[in-house]
């Protein structure tokens, strides 16, 4: 939940890895780090139209894409939908997991890793990577539903 990584530093790696800075770019960025959880094209789409009349929603998708490829995004599927969340830490974080949010997309940080947990059941098997995410309702939702 930290709000320590700057758009500065975002357009930076944009740069570094030859995406041109644009104004819908800059805005897709800003609205990705001031959610700090995770939101899809469409929602984005909707929040860059007022702004961006011609705008369209392959251009916010292939963006949101483009940003998950340079590592400036995280994305995952819920509820069968791509989500995508501006990267944890500013990317200045180690590995680490989520607890994400399948009513609002909020997401919650987990340092701990379980792979070790799985290492010692797969003995001789050499692990190359791994998928870990744990879905429900955040502390906000709960007590909406629960009213
Ligand atoms: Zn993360
Ligand atoms: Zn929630
Ligand atoms: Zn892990």
């Amino acid at each position: 939940m930290s709000h320590d990584h700057s758009i500065e530093d975002a357009l930076k790696q944009l740069d570094k890895h030859g995406y041109k800075h644009t104004k819908k770019r800059e805005t897709m960025l800003t609205n990705l780090i001031d959610r700090d959880g995770y939101l899809s094209a469409r929602e984005m789409f909707e929040l860059l139209k007022p702004i961006f009349p011609t705008i369209s929603y392959d251009t916010v998708y292939r963006n949101l894409h483009d940003f998950s490829v340079i590592n400036l995004v995280e994305e995952t599927e819920i509820n069968g939908e791509m989500k995508f969340k501006y990267q944890c830490g500013g990317g200045h974080i180690g590995h680490h997991h989520h607890f994400i949010c399948t009513k609002c997309g909020a997401s919650r940080e987990i340092e701990m890793c379980p792979m070790d947990f799985f290492q010692d059941r797969l003995p001789g098997c050499k692990i190359e990577s791994h998928r870990f995410e744990i879905f429900g309702l955040c502390e906000k939702c709960v007590a909406a539903f629960s009213r």
